[in-house]
């Protein structure tokens, strides 16, 4: 089955509302429409970012998906500091990246927490990139398929087949993240294929031949077209690489990338 690539920006705590417009109107002009026939491509900026951002899409009518960082399960409420899912889908975001390791590791998210964002931001007719990945501690004990399996579980517990078939999962080892260091073509290869059988046993064979899996952690032109030309990679989560907008345009255009380009 063709799945498009998913080629997904996570701005993570950086850039204002004038530095997000600049950096989405570079990449107008750096990403052609031949790009955006061949993969989609969602920019998650900072909340205090969206407004603008979604303006600029919609006003220049540019071929990118507006997407967010993180939300709060519920709808409305005594959440100081949160935003709902319903906020987003009012202000047109498609994609919210559920569960970063980010938000697990320094905020306190747990699994269930994470399931019931899963939910909450398929109610709100978005999709969740729900993100899994072992430590380097639980690769080095030879547990990263049972972490990663736990998470695909826990993230997934209560969603119908048809969602799983619509969301991804961004497979992000974190001791590869915002490091510099790269999972190996193989290695990523083997732990998007390992997601996917996970959800084959989990859901159902379409669910699994349907659903988009990302690598995340340190990806850059340099390594994108070895790691997005694998079976069971379907696009990638970028952090750094998706602030400058050359590098982020290079990453979606992968496929013309030879390996070994600078
Ligand atoms: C991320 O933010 O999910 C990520 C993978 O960051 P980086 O590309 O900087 O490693």
């Amino acid at each position: 089955m063709a799945r498009t690539p998913l080629i997904s920006g996570n701005w993570k705590m950086n850039l204002n509302h004038f530095e997000a417009l600049k950096l989405v109107q570079e990449l107008s002009y750096q990403v052609t429409t031949d790009d955006v026939d061949v993969v989609d491509i969602s920019l998650h900026p900072p909340f205090t970012d969206l407004r603008t951002v979604q303006t600029v899409l919609e006003a220049d009518r540019l071929p990118f998906h507006l997407g967010a960082q993180h939300c709060h399960f519920e709808a409305s409420g005594a959440f100081t500091g949160e935003v709902s899912p319903a906020m987003l889908a009012k202000m047109n975001v498609s994609y919210v990246i559920a569960g970063h390791s980010e938000r697990r590791e320094v905020f306190g998210e747990t699994d269930e927490m994470v399931n019931a964002k899963v939910k909450a931001i398929l109610a709100n007719e978005m999709v969740p990139i729900l993100c899994v990945g072992e430590t380097l501690e639980e690769r080095e004990a030879g547990d990263a398929e049972t972490k990663v399996a736990a998470q695909v579980k826990a993230g997934l517990g209560g969603v119908s087949a048809e969602n799983v078939a619509a969301l991804v999962i961004a497979y992000e080892p974190i001791w590869a993240i915002g490091t510099g260091k790269t999972a190996s073509a193989d290695d990523a290869q083997a732990m998007c294929a390992f997601v996917r059988a996970t959800v084959r046993d989990l859901v159902s064979d379409e669910a699994a031949d349907a659903l988009r899996v990302q690598y995340g952690g340190s990806v850059k032109p340099t390594n994108a077209h070895e790691l997005l030309t694998q079976p069971d990679i379907d696009g990638a989560l970028v952090g750094g690489a998706s602030l400058e907008a050359e590098s982020f345009a290079r990453i979606a255009q992968f496929r013309l990338t030879p390996e070994s380009g600078d």
